[in-house]
């Protein structure tokens, strides 16, 4: 049977794009599929024209990264040198969080980031893996959503649990038990955000972000003193995981009115246009303490993503670089 590739990762977010390199650097030919029209996942900057020709920009998910694995800083040093990262103080954060030396943003947004991990990668997006199946003579079977199939010897899957879990239920994948179990009772908080357009800069303190931890919102950022939005006043509202949870089904005016009064006495700006965003993945609530998990050997089947290991951008990236050398170290026996 002829195999479209050696290795099919799903999901073009941070895992999957690192699992992706670290196969391709180590000379496997790789696919990544992905279901979204780009690649970032959780990763993903927001662009919109408005009437006056002006282009409004937003952060919709991560907001920063940080590194604290010395692998994971090698990798934020590089992004650097290649002109994609600043050092933001987000001294609330590094006050949240001891260990988090330097907080750093992205110069033209954060999806700029998984945008130049594909760089090179054979990345097919508007690909939505549908089940997974294993083929008794040892390979793995994809179908996609548009019925088509690929056959390849390895897989790495790097979307949320439970996505991952539908798509082993509809390959009749044999999970075993004891991970099963795992992944079933793996929680996922959610996270409602408000992009807004404002009449003119945030009264917001420098350097731009507020954190709440009573109320609706969970924080406020001005996109402008990130440096993302240039030409257009911006702001980024993040809502509680509890309030977004309760408000998940509710009208988005109604969602986007009650925590934009609520951020109202910290904007000082009239809002001029705004979007609500649903992130029903946003953060998993327990981590599992390896940096990936192994599914079935012979073909390998390995589970990747920010629910290993430290979570986060840094988590997402070191549980794809695991996932991908469990492959090559399975390919070597
Ligand atoms: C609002 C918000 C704010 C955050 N803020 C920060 C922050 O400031 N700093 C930080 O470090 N982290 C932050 N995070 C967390 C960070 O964004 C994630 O931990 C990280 O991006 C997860 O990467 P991932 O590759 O594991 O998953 P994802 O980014 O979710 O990637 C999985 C990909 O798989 C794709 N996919 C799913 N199912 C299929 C399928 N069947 N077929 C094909 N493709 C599929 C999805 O479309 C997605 O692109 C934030 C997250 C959110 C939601």
């Amino acid at each position: 049977m002829q195999l479209n590739k050696e290795c099919i990762v799903i999901g073009a977010g941070i895992a999957g794009l690192s699992a992706a390199r670290t196969l391709s650097a180590a000379g496997r030919s790789v696919l990544v599929l992905e279901s979204a029209a780009s690649v970032g996942g959780r990763v993903s900057t927001h662009r919109r024209r408005l009437h006056n020709g002006r282009t409004a920009v937003f952060d919709a998910g991560a907001q920063f990264v940080y590194s604290i694995d010395p692998e994971f800083q090698e990798v934020v040093r590089k992004w650097h040198s290649d002109g994609l990262l600043r050092e933001w103080s987000e001294a609330s954060t590094l006050d949240r969080h001891p260990e988090i030396v330097r907080v750093h943003v992205g110069i033209k947004g954060m999806q700029a980031l998984p945008q130049s991990m594909a760089d090179s990668i054979d990345v097919r997006c508007d690909a939505q893996v549908e089940a997974l199946t294993l083929h008794r003579d040892g390979y793995c079977v994809l179908t996609l959503a548009d019925d088509t199939v690929l056959r390849a010897a390895d897989v790495i899957v790097t979307c949320p649990a439970p996505q991952a879990v539908d798509l082993f239920e509809r390959g009749e994948f044999p999970l075993p038990s004891e991970q099963r179990a795992y992944l079933d009772a793996v929680d996922y908080s959610r996270c409602l955000a408000v992009l807004a357009v404002l009449d003119r800069p945030s009264a917001l303190a420098p350097p731009g972000v507020l954190n709440l931890s009573t109320g609706p919102l969970a924080s406020i950022c001005d996109q402008g003193q990130k440096g993302v939005s240039s030409e257009v006043p911006t702001v980024t509202l993040l809502a509680q995981p509890a309030w977004s949870y309760r408000h998940w089904d509710s009208n988005e005016t109604i969602v986007a009115g009650i925590l934009l009064a609520v951020a109202d006495e910290w904007l000082g700006a009239e809002v001029l246009e705004h979007e609500v965003v649903h992130w029903g993945y946003a953060e998993a609530e327990s981590r599992y303490p390896a940096s990936c998990m192994v599914l079935h050997n012979t073909p390998t089947v390995v589970l990747a993503g920010d629910l290993f290991g430290p979570g986060r951008i840094e988590g997402a990236y070191l549980s794809g670089r695991a996932a991908a050398r469990m492959v090559l170290g399975a390919g070597d026996k």
